[in-house]
């Protein structure tokens, strides 16, 4: 898992940072990935005003701005920890408070709210290796929530099950936030945008370079290359027409492109030709 600060989402959006107070205790890495979300029950500016004192999640957004307040890596203060019981913030990787009011009724927050909370969950996929997954239903039990004895709080999925919880859904508490969100909804924008942007960026950043030439040289080069240059069994038709190229692995149409090696080494091979003979 990554620690300290995020700069950007996968999504592109910046992330600014305003650090809070926190008791820098280490999150608990053997637990199951976890991330805990929460509703503001006002606007960020709100929240900020108190996170900044205490209570401070790792990040806090709205439509406009996304803002981390604790480094990966190390405890949450937004849940209830009582003594002795149940660890709550401890195994938390990741708490989001959003901007808006939770509702009981099912409810997504606004569009803007909703894309940068689904942009930063695809981010902590990667960042935190918190699944894009729920361990509960969105249909909610019936009320009252806002009581540590609410079914989903005492069941067998806190501690043993990765994915987002709703503080709602943490032993221990008594907050209800955030009430009967649309879940699926949203992480299935976040699992579009992770392969949007995430999945196919990992790819290119894991693709080797292939600057050096494999040894030994495969067959195929010397063919290419006398293709190229309109030598030896090439030579008639001058050089490389593609009505005359002959049957090559790569740089056709719908091929992947000749390799940087075979490049690189072509220009070797006329580089030593343009000095002068002895
Ligand atoms: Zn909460």
């Amino acid at each position: 898992m990554q620690k300290g600060f995020l700069t950007t989402t996968i999504g592109g959006r910046k992330i600014e940072h305003i650090p809070c107070p926190h008791p820098g205790v280490p999150v608990d890495l053997k637990a199951p990935a976890v991330g805990v979300l929460h509703t503001i029950e006002g606007s960020l500016g709100s929240g900020l005003s108190v996170f900044q004192r205490h209570f401070a999640p790792h990040f806090a957004l709205d439509g406009r701005r996304i803002i981390q307040l604790i480094p990966l890596g190390v405890i949450g203060c937004a849940c209830e920890n009582r003594p002795g019981g149940i660890e709550t913030n401890r195994v938390v990787r990741a708490q989001i408070e959003i901007a808006g009011n939770s509702q009981k009724k099912s409810w997504v927050p606004d569009a803007e709210t909703a894309e940068a909370l689904a942009d930063l969950m695809a981010t902590l996929e990667r960042a935190a290796e918190i699944p894009l997954t729920r361990p509960f239903a969105d249909k909610m039990p019936p009320l009252p929530w806002a009581t540590v004895k609410f079914s989903r709080r005492g069941g067998r999925k806190w501690g043993t099950t990765a994915g987002w919880f709703g503080h709602v859904e943490v032993p221990e508490n008594e907050h209800w936030d955030p009430g009967a969100l649309e879940w699926k909804t949203l992480l299935a924008r976040a699992g579009e945008i992770a392969d949007d942007n995430g999945r196919a960026l990992a790819s290119t950043n894991h693709q080797p370079r292939a600057v050096k030439p494999p040894n030994p040289i495969p067959d195929w080069f010397l063919v290419w290359l006398n293709w190229r240059l309109g030598e030896g069994k090439f030579k008639r038709f001058g050089p490389h027409d593609m009505k005359h190229r002959p049957k090559l692995p790569f740089g056709g149409e719908g091929q992947k492109p000749v390799p940087v090696w075979a490049w690189r080494k072509a220009g070797e091979f006329t580089a030593t030709r343009r000095g002068p003979h002895p």
